[in-house]
């Protein structure tokens, strides 16, 4: 997802928050989650890219929702660092061969 279609997000989302309220949607993201767990173990056999990109969606956008929800600075510092170190993994690992 873009920077600009993240932020796009910001809006329906924090309203989603204010409407529904943090737990519901918490509980939303655990079934959207389980969404996305089914189509992949079931892809490519049984569910097509476009079902799984949909899956993808769906959780994208809860996870804008909990960002929102726990911390967008939190969030983002972690993610900066969970890149960072994914970053020293792909440049020292061994082709093929998940650290
Ligand atoms: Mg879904």
């Amino acid at each position: 997802m873009n920077e600009r279609i993240w932020r796009k997000a910001t809006r329906p989302c924090r309203r989603a928050l204010a409407r529904w309220g943090v737990q519901r949607q918490v509980t939303r993201a655990v079934e959207e989650l389980g969404e996305l767990l089914t189509a992949l173990s079931r892809f490519p056999k049984r569910a097509t890219p476009e079902e799984v990109a949909d899956e993808i969606a769906d959780v994208m956008i809860m996870c804008r929702q909990l960002s929102m929800a726990f911390g967008d600075e939190l969030v983002t510092q972690r993610f900066t660092a969970k890149l960072q170190r994914l970053s020293e993994d792909v440049t020292t690992s061994v082709k093929g061969v998940e650290p």
